[in-house]
C-alpha cells in the first residue's frame, strides 16, 4: 500500500485528504465519510474535531491506527467493524466482526416495543422484557437505558454475541437491568419465566436462503450467516419465535419482530391463529419490516 506517502510530518487534514482519495480509488461509495471515521478512530478526535484541527500532527501510533484502518476498509469491510463501534438510537455499542452490524430499521422495532413497555410501566410501575437473537445487544440495551423502569433478558445462540451483549451492557453501566444467557431461544430461561414477560422482541435471522447469494459483498463477505440465514421461506427462526412468545408472555402482552419485507403478509397469517391486533409497521423507507401481535 502507500506506506511511504504517510509522512512523519502528515497532519489531520493531509492525512484525510489522502485517505479519502485512496479510499475513492478503491471504489469505496462513501470515501469522505469512511475517512472521517477512520480518523476519528484513530485519533479520538471527533468528526467535527477534525476539520477544526487540520494542522494537527499525527502520531506514529496514530498514523499506524489509520494505515490499519484504511487497509481493511479499502478491502471492503463494513466500516462499523473496523471502527469498532456503532450509534444506535441514543447509545454508541462496541461491534466486532462475526456479530450482526445494527441497522437503522431495528431503531423502528425498538419503537415499537416501547409502546409495549409504556403500556407496562403505566400498568403495573415496571416492564419485563425478552429480547432474543439479541446480537450485539442493541435492543435489550436501548429499552433498558430509554426505560429506567424495564428488566430485560437478552439470549443468543452464538457466544460471540453473548459475550459482546454482555461487554455492551457494562459499557452502558445497564448489567443491572440487562441478563445475558448463551442458549437457542428461550430455552436456558426456567419454567418461572412462563407468562411473566410483558414483550417479547426479537430481530431473529431472516433473510430467505437462496436470497443470501444476492446480498452485497460487504454483507455477505463479512456478516455472520448465523444472525442472516431465516430458512427457506425466511421465517424458520420467527415461527418458532411466535409459537414459545405465547408461553412466555403475560396475558395482553405483545410480540414484536423484524422481518423481511416480503414474508410480514404470510408472517401475519400465521400469528393471527394465536394472537390478537396482528399487525405491520413500515420501515423508514416505507417497506413492510415489523410485526406486532397482541397475546390474548
Ligand atoms: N436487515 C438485515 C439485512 O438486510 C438482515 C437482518 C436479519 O436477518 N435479521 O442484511
Amino acid at each position: 500500500m502507500a506506506t511511504a506517502h504517510m509522512q512523519e510530518d502528515w497532519t489531520v487534514q493531509a492525512a484525510l485528504d489522502w485517505t479519502v482519495s485512496y479510499l475513492e480509488a478503491k471504489n469505496d461509495e462513501h470515501p469522505r465519510r469512511s475517512a472521517e471515521w477512520l480518523m476519528s478512530a484513530a485519533t479520538g478526535l471527533s468528526r467535527i474535531q477534525i476539520y477544526t484541527f487540520f494542522d494537527r500532527l499525527l502520531s506514529g501510533d496514530e498514523r499506524s491506527l489509520l494505515r490499519e484502518g484504511v487497509r481493511r476498509r479499502a478491502l471492503g469491510e463494513p466500516l462499523q467493524y473496523v471502527t469498532g463501534e456503532v450509534a444506535f438510537r441514543h447509545i454508541v455499542v462496541h461491534i466486532e466482526r462475526g456479530v450482526l452490524i445494527p441497522r437503522p430499521e431495528t431503531e423502528v422495532l425498538v419503537d415499537v416495543g416501547l409502546a409495549a413497555v409504556d403500556e407496562a410501566i403505566e400498568a403495573r410501575g415496571e416492564a419485563r422484557i425478552l429480547d432474543l437473537c439479541c446480537g450485539s445487544g442493541v435492543i435489550a440495551l436501548s429499552i433498558a437505558n430509554e426505560r429506567p423502569l424495564a428488566t430485560v433478558v437478552a439470549t443468543d445462540i452464538d457466544p460471540k454475541a453473548v459475550a459482546l451483549t454482555r461487554r455492551n451492557a457494562q459499557a452502558l453501566y445497564l448489567q443491572d437491568r440487562v441478563e445475558v444467557y448463551e442458549c437457542d431461544l428461550a430455552s436456558a430461561l426456567g419454567d418461572d419465566s412462563l407468562g411473566t414477560f410483558d414483550l417479547v422482541i426479537s430481530n431473529p435471522p431472516y433473510i430467505p436462503t437462496a436470497e443470501l447469494s444476492t446480498l452485497p459483498q460487504e454483507v455477505s463477505g463479512f456478516e455472520p450467516r448465523i444472525a442472516l440465514d431465516g430458512g427457506v421461506d425466511g421465517l424458520e427462526v420467527f415461527n418458532r419465535i411466535c409459537s414459545l412468545a405465547q408461553g412466555y408472555l403475560r396475558s395482553g402482552g405483545m410480540l414484536a419482530c423484524e422481518l423481511h419485507e416480503n414474508t410480514l403478509a404470510q408472517a401475519a397469517s400465521y400469528c393471527v391463529k394465536w394472537y390478537q391486533q396482528v399487525e405491520v409497521v413500515r420501515d423508514l423507507t416505507n417497506r413492510d419490516r415489523i410485526l406486532r401481535a397482541r397475546h390474548p
